[in-house]
Protein backbone atom coordinates (compact mmCIF):
# COMPACT_ATOMS: atom_id res chain seq x y z
CA UNK A 1 0.00 0.00 0.00
CA UNK A 2 1.27 3.29 -1.01
CA UNK A 3 1.90 5.90 1.94
CA UNK A 4 -0.33 8.62 2.92
CA UNK A 5 0.70 11.86 1.84
CA UNK A 6 -0.58 15.27 2.52
CA UNK A 7 -0.39 18.65 0.70
CA UNK A 8 -0.45 21.17 2.91
CA UNK A 9 -2.27 24.42 1.73
CA UNK A 10 -1.10 27.79 3.37
CA UNK A 11 -3.88 30.73 3.43
CA UNK A 12 -7.72 30.54 4.19
CA UNK A 13 -8.40 33.93 2.06
CA UNK A 14 -10.44 33.45 -1.15
CA UNK A 15 -7.03 31.93 -3.20
CA UNK A 16 -6.25 29.41 -0.56
CA UNK A 17 -9.42 28.35 0.19
CA UNK A 18 -10.90 28.35 -4.07
CA UNK A 19 -7.42 26.35 -4.65
CA UNK A 20 -8.20 24.12 -1.79
CA UNK A 21 -11.17 23.16 -3.58
CA UNK A 22 -9.80 22.53 -6.54
CA UNK A 23 -7.05 20.35 -5.46
CA UNK A 24 -9.58 18.10 -3.83
CA UNK A 25 -10.98 17.90 -6.92
CA UNK A 26 -8.10 15.80 -8.26
CA UNK A 27 -6.57 14.17 -5.49
CA UNK A 28 -5.06 10.82 -6.02
CA UNK A 29 -6.53 7.82 -3.00
CA UNK A 30 -2.90 8.37 -0.92
CA UNK A 31 -3.71 12.14 -0.82
CA UNK A 32 -5.26 14.44 1.64
CA UNK A 33 -5.07 18.16 2.20
CA UNK A 34 -4.33 20.78 5.36
CA UNK A 35 -5.21 23.77 5.09
CA UNK A 36 -2.85 26.06 7.74
CA UNK A 37 -3.33 29.70 8.38
CA UNK A 38 -3.26 32.15 10.30
CA UNK A 39 -6.33 33.98 9.71
CA UNK A 40 -10.04 31.99 8.81
CA UNK A 41 -13.08 33.32 7.34
CA UNK A 42 -14.37 34.29 11.11
CA UNK A 43 -11.01 36.41 11.71
CA UNK A 44 -10.95 40.12 10.94
CA UNK A 45 -7.53 40.96 11.00
CA UNK A 46 -6.48 44.28 8.88
CA UNK A 47 -3.54 41.81 7.20
CA UNK A 48 -6.18 39.58 6.17
CA UNK A 49 -7.66 40.96 2.74
CA UNK A 50 -10.51 38.60 2.19
CA UNK A 51 -12.85 39.55 4.57
CA UNK A 52 -12.79 43.01 3.47
CA UNK A 53 -13.02 42.70 -0.06
CA UNK A 54 -16.47 44.92 -1.64
CA UNK A 55 -16.43 42.28 -3.84
CA UNK A 56 -17.41 43.12 -7.23
CA UNK A 57 -15.84 42.10 -10.96
CA UNK A 58 -15.11 45.05 -12.98
CA UNK A 59 -12.38 44.41 -15.90
CA UNK A 60 -9.32 46.39 -15.84
CA UNK A 61 -8.40 47.19 -19.92
CA UNK A 62 -4.67 46.53 -21.01
CA UNK A 63 -2.92 44.43 -23.05
CA UNK A 64 -0.07 43.77 -20.89
CA UNK A 65 1.35 40.12 -20.56
CA UNK A 66 -0.11 40.45 -16.95
CA UNK A 67 -3.76 41.82 -18.26
CA UNK A 68 -4.19 39.29 -20.68
CA UNK A 69 -3.41 36.38 -18.48
CA UNK A 70 -5.68 37.91 -15.71
CA UNK A 71 -8.49 38.42 -18.37
CA UNK A 72 -8.63 34.64 -18.82
CA UNK A 73 -8.55 34.02 -15.11
CA UNK A 74 -11.25 36.66 -14.84
CA UNK A 75 -13.14 35.15 -17.16
CA UNK A 76 -13.22 31.76 -15.93
CA UNK A 77 -13.70 33.13 -12.55
CA UNK A 78 -17.30 34.74 -14.36
CA UNK A 79 -18.69 31.65 -15.88
CA UNK A 80 -17.82 29.91 -12.60
CA UNK A 81 -20.04 32.10 -10.27
CA UNK A 82 -23.08 32.10 -12.76
CA UNK A 83 -22.91 28.83 -11.87
CA UNK A 84 -22.53 28.45 -8.28
CA UNK A 85 -25.10 31.90 -7.90
CA UNK A 86 -27.57 29.84 -9.34
CA UNK A 87 -26.60 26.43 -7.67
CA UNK A 88 -25.33 27.64 -4.61
CA UNK A 89 -27.28 30.97 -3.70
CA UNK A 90 -25.81 30.25 0.15
CA UNK A 91 -22.55 31.03 -1.40
CA UNK A 92 -23.69 34.74 -1.71
CA UNK A 93 -22.80 35.27 -5.50
CA UNK A 94 -25.45 37.64 -6.85
CA UNK A 95 -25.40 38.53 -10.68
CA UNK A 96 -26.45 42.44 -11.31
CA UNK A 97 -26.14 45.41 -13.75
CA UNK A 98 -22.55 47.13 -13.10
CA UNK A 99 -21.76 50.36 -14.82
CA UNK A 100 -19.32 52.69 -15.14
CA UNK A 101 -18.78 56.21 -15.64
CA UNK A 102 -15.25 57.59 -15.74
CA UNK A 103 -14.24 61.53 -15.99
CA UNK A 104 -10.74 61.64 -17.37
CA UNK A 105 -10.67 58.11 -19.13
CA UNK A 106 -6.74 56.68 -18.97
CA UNK A 107 -5.67 56.13 -22.35
CA UNK A 108 -6.17 52.15 -22.21
CA UNK A 109 -10.14 52.84 -21.55
CA UNK A 110 -9.62 54.85 -25.17
CA UNK A 111 -7.67 51.84 -27.17
CA UNK A 112 -10.69 49.65 -28.24
CA UNK A 113 -8.47 46.60 -28.28
CA UNK A 114 -7.58 47.15 -24.44
CA UNK A 115 -11.09 47.10 -23.85
CA UNK A 116 -12.56 44.72 -26.35
CA UNK A 117 -9.40 41.91 -24.51
CA UNK A 118 -11.29 42.06 -21.41
CA UNK A 119 -14.64 43.51 -21.37
CA UNK A 120 -16.04 41.45 -24.56
CA UNK A 121 -16.61 38.32 -22.72
CA UNK A 122 -19.45 40.31 -20.02
CA UNK A 123 -23.22 39.67 -20.75
CA UNK A 124 -24.82 42.40 -22.27
CA UNK A 125 -21.74 44.70 -22.69
CA UNK A 126 -22.32 47.99 -24.33
CA UNK A 127 -20.87 51.38 -24.52
CA UNK A 128 -23.20 54.26 -23.57
CA UNK A 129 -24.06 56.83 -25.89
CA UNK A 130 -22.93 60.46 -24.55
CA UNK A 131 -26.89 61.10 -23.63
CA UNK A 132 -26.97 58.31 -21.33
CA UNK A 133 -23.85 59.54 -19.26
CA UNK A 134 -24.19 61.85 -16.52
CA UNK A 135 -22.48 65.52 -16.88
CA UNK A 136 -18.33 65.42 -16.56
CA UNK A 137 -18.45 61.85 -17.60
CA UNK A 138 -16.46 61.05 -20.39
CA UNK A 139 -16.54 57.43 -20.78
CA UNK A 140 -19.30 54.89 -20.16
CA UNK A 141 -19.76 51.60 -20.57
CA UNK A 142 -22.80 48.83 -18.94
CA UNK A 143 -22.82 44.93 -18.54
CA UNK A 144 -24.12 42.13 -16.31
CA UNK A 145 -21.66 41.23 -13.44
CA UNK A 146 -21.90 39.94 -10.12
CA UNK A 147 -21.27 41.06 -6.39
CA UNK A 148 -19.75 38.88 -3.55
CA UNK A 149 -20.22 38.65 0.18
CA UNK A 150 -16.80 38.34 0.80
CA UNK A 151 -16.78 36.87 4.42
CA UNK A 152 -20.19 34.58 3.41
CA UNK A 153 -18.32 33.38 0.38
CA UNK A 154 -14.85 32.89 2.12
CA UNK A 155 -16.81 30.75 5.00
CA UNK A 156 -19.25 28.86 2.30
CA UNK A 157 -16.22 27.32 0.45
CA UNK A 158 -14.65 26.52 3.99
CA UNK A 159 -17.67 24.43 5.40
CA UNK A 160 -17.40 22.69 1.63
CA UNK A 161 -13.73 22.15 2.09
CA UNK A 162 -13.96 20.13 5.29
CA UNK A 163 -17.19 18.87 4.42
CA UNK A 164 -15.21 16.80 1.60
CA UNK A 165 -13.37 15.90 3.90
CA UNK A 166 -10.14 18.48 4.17
CA UNK A 167 -8.25 19.18 7.83
CA UNK A 168 -7.46 22.74 8.89
CA UNK A 169 -5.01 23.97 11.39
CA UNK A 170 -4.73 27.28 12.78
CA UNK A 171 -0.87 28.34 13.42
CA UNK A 172 1.38 31.12 12.05
CA UNK A 173 4.52 29.47 10.26
CA UNK A 174 7.46 31.70 10.57
CA UNK A 175 8.38 30.64 6.51
CA UNK A 176 6.59 28.45 3.82
CA UNK A 177 9.04 25.45 4.29
CA UNK A 178 8.19 25.38 7.58
CA UNK A 179 5.15 24.11 6.46
CA UNK A 180 6.39 20.76 5.45
CA UNK A 181 6.77 19.68 9.12
CA UNK A 182 3.54 20.22 10.25
CA UNK A 183 2.13 16.74 8.65
CA UNK A 184 3.38 13.29 8.30
CA UNK A 185 4.68 12.82 4.26
CA UNK A 186 4.42 16.53 3.45
CA UNK A 187 6.06 16.79 -0.38
CA UNK A 188 3.88 19.30 -2.00
CA UNK A 189 3.25 22.77 -0.06
CA UNK A 190 0.51 25.63 -2.14
CA UNK A 191 1.65 28.90 -0.98
CA UNK A 192 -1.74 31.22 -1.12
CA UNK A 193 -0.36 33.63 1.75
CA UNK A 194 -1.28 36.42 0.03
CA UNK A 195 1.78 38.28 0.12
CA UNK A 196 4.27 35.52 0.02
CA UNK A 197 7.48 35.06 2.28
CA UNK A 198 9.67 37.48 2.27
CA UNK A 199 9.60 38.44 -1.57
CA UNK A 200 10.66 41.48 -2.37
CA UNK A 201 8.34 42.68 -4.97
CA UNK A 202 5.25 41.98 -2.21
CA UNK A 203 4.10 45.46 -1.43
CA UNK A 204 0.16 45.74 0.24
CA UNK A 205 -2.44 48.41 -1.02
CA UNK A 206 -4.21 50.02 1.77
CA UNK A 207 -7.90 50.17 1.14
CA UNK A 208 -10.52 52.14 2.85
CA UNK A 209 -14.53 51.57 2.18
CA UNK A 210 -17.76 52.35 4.39
CA UNK A 211 -19.94 49.77 4.76
CA UNK A 212 -24.02 50.77 5.15
CA UNK A 213 -27.24 49.44 5.46
CA UNK A 214 -28.64 51.65 2.55
CA UNK A 215 -29.51 49.07 -0.48
CA UNK A 216 -28.40 50.03 -3.80
CA UNK A 217 -29.96 48.13 -6.84
CA UNK A 218 -26.32 48.37 -8.98
CA UNK A 219 -22.70 48.19 -8.79
CA UNK A 220 -21.48 51.28 -9.83
CA UNK A 221 -18.16 52.35 -10.34
CA UNK A 222 -16.81 56.21 -10.81
CA UNK A 223 -13.12 57.69 -11.87
CA UNK A 224 -13.12 61.34 -10.39
CA UNK A 225 -11.25 63.71 -12.71
CA UNK A 226 -8.43 63.79 -9.27
CA UNK A 227 -7.99 60.38 -10.23
CA UNK A 228 -9.52 59.06 -7.45
CA UNK A 229 -12.36 56.38 -7.36
CA UNK A 230 -15.91 55.72 -6.30
CA UNK A 231 -18.06 52.68 -6.19
CA UNK A 232 -21.07 51.44 -4.88
CA UNK A 233 -21.44 47.45 -4.14
CA UNK A 234 -24.55 45.96 -2.69
CA UNK A 235 -23.63 42.70 -1.05
CA UNK A 236 -25.67 39.69 -1.38
CA UNK A 237 -27.79 38.48 1.61
CA UNK A 238 -28.90 41.44 3.03
CA UNK A 239 -25.12 41.93 3.80
CA UNK A 240 -25.65 46.14 2.82
CA UNK A 241 -22.99 48.09 0.70
CA UNK A 242 -19.77 48.72 0.58
CA UNK A 243 -19.14 52.33 -0.58
CA UNK A 244 -15.51 52.90 -2.01
CA UNK A 245 -13.03 53.78 -2.04
CA UNK A 246 -8.86 54.52 -1.25
CA UNK A 247 -6.30 52.24 -3.00
CA UNK A 248 -2.85 53.27 -1.32
CA UNK A 249 0.20 51.80 -2.27
CA UNK A 250 2.59 51.01 0.64
CA UNK A 251 0.44 52.75 3.49
CA UNK A 252 0.30 50.74 6.51
CA UNK A 253 -2.03 52.94 8.38
CA UNK A 254 -4.57 50.51 10.09
CA UNK A 255 -7.32 53.49 11.48
CA UNK A 256 -10.20 54.84 8.89
CA UNK A 257 -9.35 58.42 7.87
CA UNK A 258 -13.25 60.19 9.10
CA UNK A 259 -12.54 62.51 6.29
CA UNK A 260 -12.04 59.74 3.89
CA UNK A 261 -15.12 58.30 5.22
CA UNK A 262 -17.10 61.95 4.08
CA UNK A 263 -15.66 62.17 0.90
CA UNK A 264 -16.34 58.89 0.20
CA UNK A 265 -20.43 59.16 1.48
CA UNK A 266 -20.67 62.47 0.05
CA UNK A 267 -19.52 61.22 -3.23
CA UNK A 268 -21.55 58.05 -2.74
CA UNK A 269 -25.11 60.04 -2.40
CA UNK A 270 -23.81 62.31 -5.75
CA UNK A 271 -23.36 59.69 -7.86
CA UNK A 272 -25.31 56.32 -6.63
CA UNK A 273 -28.72 55.63 -7.34
CA UNK A 274 -29.81 54.97 -3.55
CA UNK A 275 -33.03 54.52 -2.75
CA UNK A 276 -35.20 57.99 -1.85
CA UNK A 277 -35.82 57.16 1.34
CA UNK A 278 -32.16 57.30 2.18
CA UNK A 279 -32.35 61.17 1.20
CA UNK A 280 -28.78 61.21 0.76
CA UNK A 281 -28.06 60.10 4.66
CA UNK A 282 -25.98 57.22 5.57
CA UNK A 283 -26.74 54.24 7.93
CA UNK A 284 -23.10 52.99 8.86
CA UNK A 285 -22.55 49.70 9.94
CA UNK A 286 -18.84 49.99 9.75
CA UNK A 287 -15.23 51.79 8.31
CA UNK A 288 -13.45 49.38 6.83
CA UNK A 289 -9.44 49.08 6.37
CA UNK A 290 -7.77 46.07 4.72
CA UNK A 291 -4.56 45.40 2.75
CA UNK A 292 -4.41 43.89 -0.83
CA UNK A 293 -1.60 41.90 -0.85
CA UNK A 294 -0.19 43.04 -4.13
CA UNK A 295 3.14 42.24 -6.01
CA UNK A 296 5.02 44.13 -8.61
CA UNK A 297 3.96 42.11 -12.09
CA UNK A 298 1.20 40.42 -11.10
CA UNK A 299 0.47 37.04 -9.12
CA UNK A 300 3.42 34.78 -8.93
CA UNK A 301 2.52 31.01 -10.06
CA UNK A 302 5.04 28.81 -10.49
CA UNK A 303 6.49 25.70 -8.90
CA UNK A 304 9.84 25.87 -6.57
CA UNK A 305 11.55 22.47 -7.04
CA UNK A 306 13.53 22.26 -3.82
CA UNK A 307 15.16 18.88 -4.14
CA UNK A 308 14.82 15.63 -2.71
CA UNK A 309 10.71 15.08 -4.33
CA UNK A 310 9.69 18.53 -2.42
CA UNK A 311 8.00 21.34 -4.29
CA UNK A 312 6.33 24.76 -3.38
CA UNK A 313 3.64 25.86 -5.48
CA UNK A 314 3.34 29.89 -5.27
CA UNK A 315 -0.01 31.44 -6.09
CA UNK A 316 -0.06 34.93 -4.10
CA UNK A 317 0.10 38.81 -4.82
CA UNK A 318 -3.31 38.71 -6.38
CA UNK A 319 -3.89 42.62 -5.15
CA UNK A 320 -7.29 43.77 -5.45
CA UNK A 321 -8.41 41.07 -7.86
CA UNK A 322 -8.35 38.21 -5.76
CA UNK A 323 -12.14 37.42 -5.95
CA UNK A 324 -12.66 38.54 -9.42
CA UNK A 325 -9.39 35.97 -10.28
CA UNK A 326 -9.86 33.29 -7.62
CA UNK A 327 -11.45 30.38 -9.68
CA UNK A 328 -9.46 31.15 -12.44
CA UNK A 329 -6.04 31.10 -10.40
CA UNK A 330 -6.89 27.71 -8.63
CA UNK A 331 -7.70 26.40 -11.25
CA UNK A 332 -4.08 27.36 -13.08
CA UNK A 333 -2.39 26.38 -9.46
CA UNK A 334 -4.60 22.75 -10.07
CA UNK A 335 -3.17 22.62 -14.02
CA UNK A 336 0.67 23.07 -12.58
CA UNK A 337 0.36 20.48 -9.91
CA UNK A 338 -0.95 18.11 -12.30
CA UNK A 339 1.59 18.68 -15.08
CA UNK A 340 3.96 18.09 -12.49
CA UNK A 341 2.41 14.97 -11.46
CA UNK A 342 1.18 16.05 -8.24
CA UNK A 343 -2.54 15.10 -8.36
CA UNK A 344 -4.35 12.72 -10.18
CA UNK A 345 -5.60 13.87 -13.96
CA UNK A 346 -9.21 12.53 -13.84
CA UNK A 347 -11.43 14.75 -11.19
CA UNK A 348 -13.44 13.56 -8.77
CA UNK A 349 -17.14 15.46 -8.54
C1 LIG B 1 -11.08 47.45 0.72
C2 LIG B 1 -10.84 46.32 -0.24
C3 LIG B 1 -11.70 46.15 -1.33
C4 LIG B 1 -11.49 45.10 -2.24
N1 LIG B 1 -12.36 44.92 -3.27
C5 LIG B 1 -12.18 43.88 -4.13
C6 LIG B 1 -13.10 43.64 -5.20
O1 LIG B 1 -14.07 44.39 -5.38
N2 LIG B 1 -12.88 42.57 -6.03
C7 LIG B 1 -11.82 41.74 -5.84
O2 LIG B 1 -11.67 40.79 -6.61
N3 LIG B 1 -10.94 41.94 -4.83
C8 LIG B 1 -11.08 43.00 -4.00
N4 LIG B 1 -10.18 43.21 -2.99
C9 LIG B 1 -8.93 42.43 -2.97
C10 LIG B 1 -9.12 41.07 -2.33
O3 LIG B 1 -9.61 41.23 -1.02
C11 LIG B 1 -7.76 40.36 -2.31
O4 LIG B 1 -7.20 40.32 -3.61
C12 LIG B 1 -7.93 38.92 -1.82
O5 LIG B 1 -8.62 38.88 -0.61
C13 LIG B 1 -6.57 38.25 -1.67
O6 LIG B 1 -6.83 36.95 -1.21
P1 LIG B 1 -5.66 36.03 -0.69
O7 LIG B 1 -6.29 34.73 -0.37
O8 LIG B 1 -4.52 36.05 -1.66
O9 LIG B 1 -5.10 36.78 0.61
P2 LIG B 1 -5.75 36.94 2.07
O10 LIG B 1 -7.21 37.05 2.03
O11 LIG B 1 -4.99 38.06 2.74
O12 LIG B 1 -5.41 35.57 2.79
C14 LIG B 1 -4.10 35.21 3.11
C15 LIG B 1 -4.16 33.95 3.97
O13 LIG B 1 -2.80 33.54 4.25
C16 LIG B 1 -2.67 33.39 5.65
N5 LIG B 1 -1.28 33.68 6.04
C17 LIG B 1 -0.52 34.74 5.68
N6 LIG B 1 0.68 34.65 6.27
C18 LIG B 1 0.66 33.51 7.03
C19 LIG B 1 1.61 32.88 7.90
N7 LIG B 1 2.83 33.40 8.10
N8 LIG B 1 1.27 31.73 8.50
C20 LIG B 1 0.03 31.18 8.30
N9 LIG B 1 -0.91 31.75 7.50
C21 LIG B 1 -0.58 32.90 6.88
C22 LIG B 1 -3.63 34.39 6.25
O14 LIG B 1 -3.93 34.06 7.60
C23 LIG B 1 -4.83 34.17 5.32
O15 LIG B 1 -5.56 33.04 5.72
C24 LIG B 1 -10.36 44.23 -2.05
C25 LIG B 1 -9.54 44.39 -0.95
C26 LIG B 1 -9.76 45.42 -0.06
C27 LIG B 1 -8.84 45.54 1.14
Amino acid sequence: MSERETIVVIGSGVVGLSTALCIQQHLKPSQSVLLVARDFPSDTSVNYASPWAGGHYRPEPGSSPQALREAKQAQRTYEFFKRIAADEPAAGIQFLQGVEHLEAPPPEYLDRQSVRNVYSHLDGFRYLSSDEMPDGVKWGVEYRTYVVNSPVYCAHMLRKFILKGGNTKRYTLAHSKEAFSLAANVRTVVNCSGLGFEDPKSFIIRGQTCLVRNPVSATITRQNTDGSWSFSIPRPLDGGTVIGGTKQPHDWDPNPSPATRSQLLANASKWFPFTPESEGKFDVIQDIVGRRPAREGGMRLEVEKLGNGKQIVHSYGAGGRGFELSRGVAEDTAALMLENGLLREKAVL
